[in-house]
């Protein structure tokens, strides 16, 4: 499909059909272009490809046709003018990083953001002379107060993990271009069919693809999808650098984006049943999900979102051993830090995705020891309420 006619599609539409023009063999499937290179019929067309004189394939460090249908069709669901696909959702952040940024920058981020991009900023980023400040995601005065001349990129994660705090992406990003500076955000846990922060203004969005894109736990894989001007940074860096998705995971997430709206209304519809369970359970001292009414973020995310997304957080009675022996009890759910899988997975933040941070650090990120996070997976809802039910009942 052209450019002008994806338009007019709706996002189920675009999921399936965007990307793929058919080869010559007719093939119905997309195909996967398992190869490094490309051929030429003679020397003068290889010279026209490497000078970019004419377009067309090269080598796939710089574009591959499978990985260029993923492209297409992630761009479209996402509203965007162009992605680019990346190794791992670490590496669509640290092109960010790399293609905007320069020595003697500063970039706001907000505090409650997955583990590894904390290090990335802090330890990797910091290197070549990059400032990093993060603050509270909900609080626009420490977001205005942190910005100062030298800021150049805002980043942000929301719903935030394992919380479920809202950000208000508009606010953003109108402190962002009151500064000249980019606002990214990182859409893992919503996907474009829960929300599309280019509508509300973000310059760039970021994906792990490996969470729900794939949705079943296969590959890793990640994307920066935003405007041509924007996209041909990232484009440069990652063809230069070297961290291109694998040609076979594309085709992986390929698949993913055909079923993607299904699944997020199934994950968002299951975790709304277990979070009003899990809030009415004795055992349970809090739930963090937005689409409960008196979640702090409710009405922003109600506002930002088109559904409250698959990821449930409750703090039970009994501190770390009641959490333990939930978790520990389960009987199907899988106890692992990945999430985004069609599997339930269950993990115990505070000893694991959280467990480097400082006792004063988990405490300031709401990070405690009767805390659970739970990606509802499509399993029966019920039979995943039983599962629960056997370690809360020990409590
Ligand atoms: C997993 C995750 C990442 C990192 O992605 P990888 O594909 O593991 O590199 C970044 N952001 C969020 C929100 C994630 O959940």
């Amino acid at each position: 499909m052209s450019q002008q006619e994806d338009l007019e599609y709706q996002l189920d539409t675009l999921a399936i059909r965007t990307g793929h023009t058919r080869s010559f063999e007719g093939e119905h499937g997309e195909p996967i272009f398992l190869t490094s290179s490309f051929v030429y019929e003679n020397a003068a067309e290889a010279a026209a490809k490497f000078s970019g004189a004419e377009p067309g394939n090269i080598y796939s460090r710089f574009t591959n046709p499978t990985v260029a249908m993923f492209e297409k069709r992630l761009a479209a669901l996402e509203g965007g003018e162009r992605a680019v696909a990346t190794s791992s959702g670490m590496a669509a952040i640290m092109a960010v990083a790399m293609s905007y940024l320069k020595a003697g920058d500063h970039v706001i981020c907000s505090r409650a953001v997955f583990g590894s991009t904390v290090s990335l900023f802090e330890k990797y980023v910091a290197k070549f002379n990059v400032a990093v400040d993060f603050v509270d995601l909900t609080d626009l005065d420490a977001w205005k107060n942190a910005v100062c001349p030298e800021t150049k990129l805002l980043f942000v994660e929301s719903p935030s993990n394992p919380l479920a705090e809202i950000a208000d992406i508009q606010a953003l990003a109108d402190l962002a271009h009151a500064n000249d500076a980019l606002l990214a955000i990182d859409n893992s846990f919503c996907t474009p069919v829960l929300q599309q922060p280019l509508k509300f203004g973000a310059d760039l969005v970021v994906y792990s693809a490996t969470k729900y894109l794939d949705g079943q736990g296969r590959a890793l894989g990640g994307a920066v999808v935003g405007n041509h001007k924007l996209l041909e940074e990232v484009f440069g860096y990652v063809r230069t650098t070297g961290p291109s998705m694998s040609p076979f995971n594309a085709w992986v997430f390929l698949k993913g984006l055909e079923t993607l709206r299904l699944r997020m209304k199934a994950h968002s519809a299951s975790a709304q049943k277990i979070a009003e369970w899990l809030e009415a359970h004795d055992k349970v001292e809090k739930v963090y999900y937005a689409g409960l009414k008196d979640h702090v973020g409710h009405e922003l995310a109600a506002k930002q979102q088109l559904g409250f997304g698959g990821i449930v957080s409750f703090e039970v009675k009994g501190e770390r051993e009641g959490a333990w022996t939930v978790i520990d009890n389960t009987q199907f759910i899988s106890i692992t830090g990945n999430l985004g899988d069609a599997k339930s997975t269950i993990t115990h933040p505070a000893t694991t995705t959280h467990g480097k941070l400082s006792p004063e650090a988990k405490a300031a990120a709401g990070i405690r020891e009767g805390l659970i996070r739970l990606s509802v997976g499509l399993e029966d809802a019920d039979d995943i309420i039983r599962d629960l039910s056997h370690g809360l009942d020990l409590i």
